[in-house]
């Protein structure tokens, strides 16, 4: 029986999504590091469909292979699986540098390491991209602005970080990530993008990484308590995963060179957040407020003049339908995960 189900399976071709054709003048090698992951993935599916051929890099830490399993065995893709801290040789034309995990949980985990993926291994994606001459755009944060004293954050912001608090690891590191790009363009003539993310969300997110997308809309999937920390004033702005994709890619093909920020500028406080997951889900949660969390920012939201000049760019997803594709991926991933134990 083995052998009949593998000659089944050799005998019936996979199906991928459709990719453009292109040819090898305008088709490029682009490595994306942290390509598994949430945001990653989405680039991984854009890139690939244009026809370009992507290499991810990744160490599993907090991506997984079900986001990009639907490539594998494209003539066009491969996957690494490789920890970017360590030395990297291979030959590529551009490089998309996201390996790093992102939400508070995650990167509060193991601090040290977080700091070591931002520092070395920014370092060796550099180094990569000084000895191949690729182009390489940095994925750098919002929190690089800190717990933030100018309202909203433009560019030129210098930030109000916190050294040593909790988050340090996290906001230090992409900020030292974001000198090494710039003194690689100076000494080097690496060409670099940075680019600064807000709040992102949509489908592939982590369910349980602990951040207000994820949370808040499991909660009231399973009529559970929904939990504002602290007063529920604080602020966020949130931008859906494939405005952020069309800005990152916007920012590698254009010649701007200094830190562009990319999110989406309406305003949210995290009280008026529960309320719209709680409408859009249904269900009978109550919203509560709980302790609120040590060095949280309390206002965020994207200056993004600067985007639109440059490169074009504005977000055009709205919340709602952003939130309700988010919504119905939790519920699919749930009753995935409900199957899962039952068998
Ligand atoms: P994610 O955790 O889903 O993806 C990060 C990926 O990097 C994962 O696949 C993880 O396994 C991989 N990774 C982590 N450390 C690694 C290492 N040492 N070597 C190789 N791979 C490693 O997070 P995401 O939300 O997709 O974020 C992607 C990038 O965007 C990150 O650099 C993050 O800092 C930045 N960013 C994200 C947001 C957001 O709201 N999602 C906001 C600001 C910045
Ligand atoms: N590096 C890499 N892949 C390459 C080239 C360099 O991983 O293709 C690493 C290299 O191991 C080094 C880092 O990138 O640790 C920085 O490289 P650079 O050339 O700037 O520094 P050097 O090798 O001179 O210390
Ligand atoms: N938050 C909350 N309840 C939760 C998770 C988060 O009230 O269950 C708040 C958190 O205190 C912060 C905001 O939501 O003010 C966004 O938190 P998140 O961890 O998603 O991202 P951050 O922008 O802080 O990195």
């Amino acid at each position: 029986l083995e052998e009949q189900v593998r000659s089944l399976q050799a005998s019936t071709p996979r199906k991928y999504p459709k990719v453009k054709y292109l040819n090898y003048k305008n088709r490029k090698r682009i490595l994306i590091t942290g390509g598994a992951g949430f945001v990653g993935s989405h680039l991984v599916d854009d890139l690939m469909i244009q026809g370009h051929e992507v290499i991810v890099v990744d160490n599993f830490f907090t991506g997984r292979k079900r986001n990009v399993e639907h490539w594998l065995g494209h003539e066009n893709f491969e996957l690494i699986h490789h920890d970017i801290v360590n030395p990297l040789f291979i030959e590529i034309d551009e490089i998309y540098h996201l390996a790093s995990p992102a939400s508070p949980p995650h990167y509060m985990y193991n601090p040290v390491k977080t700091i070591k993926t931002n520092t070395m291994g920014t370092i060796n994606v550099l180094g990569l991209a000084k000895r191949v001459m690729a182009k390489v755009l940095i994925a750098s944060t919002s929190e690089v602005y800190g717990d933030p004293t100018v309202h909203p954050q433009p560019e030129t912001y210098w930030g109000h970080v916190n050294p040593i608090g909790p988050r340090a690891c996290y906001d230090e590191g992409k900020r030292v990530s974001e000198t090494l790009s710039y003194a690689y363009a100076k000494q080097e003539k690496v060409q670099v993008r940075v680019a600064r993310i807000f709040n992102t969300y949509g489908p592939r997110m982590h369910m349980n990484d602990g951040r207000v997308v994820s949370n808040f809309i499991l909660q009231a999937l399973r009529n559970e308590t929904i939990t504002v920390y602290g007063n529920g004033k604080q602020t966020r702005s949130f931008q859906y995963v494939s405005d952020l994709v069309d800005g990152l890619i916007a920012l590698m093909a254009s010649n701007y060179t200094q830190p562009v920020n990319l999110g989406n500028p309406v305003e949210q406080t995290i009280g008026e957040f529960a309320n719209i997951i709680k409408h859009l889900v249904g269900g009978q949660s109550e919203v509560k407020q709980i302790k609120a969390m040590e060095d949280d920012p309390q206002r965020r939201k994207p200056d993004i003049t600067r985007a639109k000049k440059r490169l074009n760019w504005e977000p055009k997803v709205p919340l709602e339908s952003g939130l309700l594709q988010t919504i119905s991926y939790f519920r699919n991933e749930l009753a995935r995960s409900d199957r899962f134990q039952e068998s």
